[in-house]
């Protein structure tokens, strides 16, 4: 039985995974219809040539920038792809005219590589105060600071990759730009999941996650007044994954974008309520973050080698997740934790094998 009533409509749309899938926040499951779309632009470059086939959907390719770039709050003109998000903030940073010793501000789920990225070009990063236990940005701190001091620029992870805690994006970038700072979003677990209409100047992200497009492709919006988009676009690309991800991007909109939200959000509640506690895992975020993402402490004790184990064993069970390290967040934890990334095809049978699991592992 599934646990939203989109369910059955996402599950139709693909094929039934061999394994239990807990997963999207890693990779999630394309469509057949997104898998169809590629190969067959595929077959064309190769009926036709590569570059008269990508000028043959020139008209799709334009509506389906229209399509993302609505998703994010931006316009077409403003977005830009590259192969994945990480090389899509690389770009920015590259392009974009920054002071010498230039000075960011990031939210404490900060992801890993982000801070690896600011770090290796000498920037100086602070991260803000947290309001509460969970780690949302608190946003009168923020405001307080800004009084003081102005920073070259925000950087705030929508969602991060060890945790589904939705940071309170819109007020940080009201805030933000009160004060004349401009505020960049990596929306890398943010796209396809949770409402991403945020008035910031920039964000970014990827297609394969919970926007369930192909691998290798990422993109970037960058309002026109920031720096010009044309930039940091990538002279190659993979056409047919971009004609992939605007079918994910199409079958996301025709149910509803605020429709799958909410039931992104459901699907988390229901998660956490279903696994906290059991064999003394621990749900870390509030029971109802609105986003399907759920990370499990371990029980007492236990290592970072003992939580990378317990993913091996379930997946020996056949039930993907991921062991997420503190490479992930390490502004945020030094724990490890096990993340489950439910998309909207899960089954309520799923999460009771997972909590089965759990129950008989160690404890
Ligand atoms: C996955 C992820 C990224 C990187 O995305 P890639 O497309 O793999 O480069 C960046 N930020 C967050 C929060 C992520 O979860």
């Amino acid at each position: 039985m599934y646990v939203s009533e989109l369910g059955e409509q996402w599950r139709r749309a693909r094929l039934r995974p061999e394994i239990v899938h807990l997963d999207s926040a890693a990779a999630g499951r394309s469509s057949n219809a997104v898998i169809g779309s590629i190969s067959a632009h595929l077959w064309r470059e190769t009926e036709r040539g590569s570059y008269v086939a990508a000028e043959d959907r020139a008209d799709e390719i334009a509506r389906d920038k229209r399509d993302l770039a609505s998703l994010i709050g931006h316009t077409a003109d403003e977005l830009a792809f590259r192969e994945s998000a990480r090389a899509a903030l690389r770009a920015l940073l590259t392009y974009w005219n920054l002071p010498m010793s230039t000075t960011v501000w990031v939210a404490k789920n900060e992801f890993g590589p982000n801070l690896v990225e600011f770090e290796r070009r000498g920037y100086a990063v602070r991260p803000l105060p947290d309001a509460d236990l969970a780690g949302h940005v608190d946003t009168d701190a923020l405001e307080n600071m800004l009084q003081f001091e102005q920073p070259d620029f925000i950087h705030v992870c929508h969602v991060g990759s060890a945790s589904g805690v939705v940071q309170p994006v819109t007020r940080i970038v009201e805030i933000a730009h009160a004060a004349a700072v401009p505020v960049v979003i990596d929306m890398a677990q943010s796209a396809g999941h949770t409402p991403t209409v945020t008035g910031a100047d920039v964000v970014y992200g990827t297609s394969r996650k919970w926007l369930t497009g192909p691998r290798g492709v990422g993109f970037v919006a960058v309002r026109s007044d920031a720096l010009r988009p044309v930039e940091v676009e990538s002279s190659e690309a993979f056409v047919a994954g971009r004609l992939g991800l605007g079918v994910a991007v199409s079958e996301l909109l025709a149910i509803g974008q605020q429709r799958v939200f909410r039931e992104l959000a459901a699907i988390g509640r229901y998660t956490r309520e279903r696994l906290d506690g059991i064999g003394s895992w621990e749900v870390l975020e509030p029971i109802d973050e609105p986003s399907a993402i759920t990370t499990l402490a371990p029980p007492p004790g236990w290592q970072t080698a003992d939580v990378a184990a317990a993913r091996d064993k379930l997946f020996s069970l056949g039930i993907l997740v991921t062991a997420a390290d503190s490479w992930r967040a390490p502004l945020a934890t030094e724990q490890s934790v096990l993340r489950v990334s439910p998309h909207l095809d899960v089954e309520r049978e799923d999460l009771d094998r997972l909590a089965d699991a759990l129950r008989t592992m160690g404890y």
